[in-house]
């Protein structure tokens, strides 16, 4: 593949890059994650919310890719946490990606306020020991959240995928990652697109280095140690998105980069959401 492997916690390898699939509709879900993986992606990010696990699922069936090759992760939404209802939403999500096992799966959000994250995970770690998931995990945790998982359970878990951009780059959440070896998975990459793709120091150093913005923040996060999963449905920006792992940035790019941050979340806050 051309996307090199992190190994997380429990030994599994993990494409350091991905495709993700928020906002994508499910009819066109299929031609999307065909054309990553036409292009090389073999890391697929989905969720239960997304509503397109099925027309994910139809684009690795077609794929011929084999299995083994392939690393696809899934959330579990909101309304499902709890113990019984974590593993009929899991047979749910598997049976709609047409899979008999899965990669990763991550609890979407904490919903603190809920109280169910800990009997949630208890019902991943069983799915886990069943050898139905190879690796489990969490999504939108803030410390507070991990510490109190870690101390309930036994499985640490093996990624947090959070809002991870140059505009708020999660330097509490990554150094407490990096203390329990839990891989840091960036949610929304670039941004979202918006403004950071036109800040003018990413700019130029797309243009010392010959590139687009956009594969100057993705070698950023690579550089840093960070899982990635940016989106496009564009054939070129999928491709271009990809197209990052024969060049590097040096000391002086990644300081630019670093100084550009703002601690300014896109997305809601963890510990009120929900
Ligand atoms: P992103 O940062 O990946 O940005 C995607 C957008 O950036 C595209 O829609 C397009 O407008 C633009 N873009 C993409 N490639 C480009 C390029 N090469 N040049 C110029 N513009 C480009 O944002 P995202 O989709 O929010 O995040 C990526 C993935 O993260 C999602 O698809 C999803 O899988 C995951 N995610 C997870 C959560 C969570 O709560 N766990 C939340 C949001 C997103």
């Amino acid at each position: 593949s051309k996307v090199p492997p992190i190994i997380l916690n429990n030994g599994v390898e993990m494409p350091q890059l991905g495709f993700g699939v928020w906002q994508v509709p499910d009819d066109e879900a299929q031609q999307a994650v065909g054309t990553a993986l036409e292009a090389g992606y073999r890391s697929i990010d989905t969720a239960a919310i997304y509503g397109n696990e099925e027309g994910t699922g139809r684009a690795i069936a077609a794929s011929g890719i084999p299995r083994e090759e392939l690393f696809v992760t899934t959330k579990l939404w909101n309304s499902d946490q709890g113990y019984d209802t974590t593993l009929r939403a899991f047979d749910t999500s598997l049976g709609k990606l047409g899979l008999d096992y899965l990669d990763l799966y991550l609890i979407h959000w904490p919903i603190p306020s809920q109280g169910t994250f800990v009997d949630t995970y208890k019902a991943f770690e069983k799915l886990h020991a069943d050898g139905r998931i190879r690796a489990i995990g969490v999504s939108n945790f803030l410390p507070e959240h991990l510490k109190q998982l870690i101390e309930a359970t036994s499985v640490v878990p093996a990624v947090n995928q959070i809002e991870l951009h140059p505009h708020l780059q999660q330097h509490a959440s990554r150094e407490y990652h990096a203390e329990q070896g839990i891989a840091t998975e960036a949610w929304s990459p670039l941004g979202q697109g918006k403004g950071l793709l036109e800040v003018p120091a990413i700019v130029a150093i797309a243009r010392k280095h010959g590139r687009t913005p956009a594969q100057i923040v993705l070698r950023w996060h690579l550089q840093l140690g960070n899982v990635v999963i940016p989106k496009s449905v564009t054939p070129s920006r999928i491709r271009e998105n990809i197209d990052v792992f024969d060049f590097s940035l040096d000391d002086e790019d990644l300081a630019a980069i670093s100084a550009l941050n703002e601690d300014r979340r896109i997305g809601p806050d963890p510990a009120v959401f929900g």
